[in-house]
């Protein structure tokens, strides 16, 4: 039988190259997005799931809602039997700089990035300990690690995700459950779409392989640390940003 891999935001961006990968790599897929099922970036990543040849269903759920969240764990444990990998990956940004930052732009930020990975941790590890393993991948940011102006609510957010790893690394490691974390340097996705091209630019130059990373680049990571080799892996982060930190 085949495992089974929660993706939040899978219906873009590096959710969706996740999907895709993890789909080659055996998987079958629960693909996550705020949105009603029928909407047609999750049908793309649903059918792009099944051309690899692994079953897929989407599941709308806004993560930031705790219930709802219970909601979908238990309907993704019905539709699939097991949930043997979760990637934590929805996310927004709303940047600004700390001093012109409204309270909705911060809890917006903050609920969706940070508390969201509560609310899935809480409930699929659940499924996990029952099943006495699973692999729990929390996409962090470079700029959780090293913050970055203008994103003091997403660098909170990132941050967090990372003591959050941290903790749930130790709890659940005796469990046969290994929790880690990535971070991300500057992907070409929507989210980075938005960037002007001057901020681009400057900071292109500072990274040391000189591109933007691709979110192939990133599903590869996904990759390894929900397959058989990462087995012995857990509390780490794992930066995948071409030099831009170093
Ligand atoms: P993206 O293309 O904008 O995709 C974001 C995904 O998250 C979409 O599927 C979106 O679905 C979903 N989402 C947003 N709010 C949600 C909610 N409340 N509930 C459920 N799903 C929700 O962004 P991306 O660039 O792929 O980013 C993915 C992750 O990587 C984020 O956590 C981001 O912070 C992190 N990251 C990205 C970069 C980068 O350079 N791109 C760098 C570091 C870290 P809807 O369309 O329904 O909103």
């Amino acid at each position: 039988m085949k495992k089974t891999a929660l993706i939040t935001g899978s219906s873009s961006g590096l959710g969706k190259a996740m999907a895709i990968r993890l789909a080659k790599d055996g998987f079958n897929i629960a693909v996550n997005f705020r949105g009603e099922p029928e909407r047609q970036d999750a049908l793309d990543v649903q059918a792009l799931v099944r051309e690899n040849g692994s079953e897929a269903e989407i599941f709308g759920c806004d993560v930031s809602d705790f219930s709802a969240c219970k909601e979908m764990t238990k309907n993704v444990k019905e539709r699939f039997s097991t949930i043997d990998v979760l990637v934590n990956n929805a996310g927004i940004t709303k940047d600004g700089l700390l001093a012109r930052m409204s309270e909705e732009q911060f809890d917006i930020v903050t609920a969706v990035n940070y508390k969201s990975v509560f609310n899935m941790t809480r409930y699929v590890s659940g499924v996990m300990i029952k099943q006495r393993s699973g692999r729990i991948i929390n996409i962090s940011s470079v700029a959780g690690v090293y913050g970055n102006p203008g994103q003091f609510n997403y660098s909170a957010s990132k941050a967090g995700i990372i003591g959050m790893t941290l903790t749930a690394a130790k709890e659940l490691g005796a469990r046969n459950i290994t929790v880690n974390a990535i971070a991300p340097g500057l992907i070409e996705t929507p989210m980075t779409d938005s960037l002007s091209e001057e901020l681009k630019s400057r900071m292109l130059d500072a990274v040391s392989l000189g591109r933007f990373g691709s979110p192939q680049d990133v599903a590869g990571a996904v990759s390894f640390l929900a397959g058989e080799d990462s087995a012995y892996i857990t509390g780490q982060v794992l930066v995948v940003d071409g030099g831009l930190i170093i």
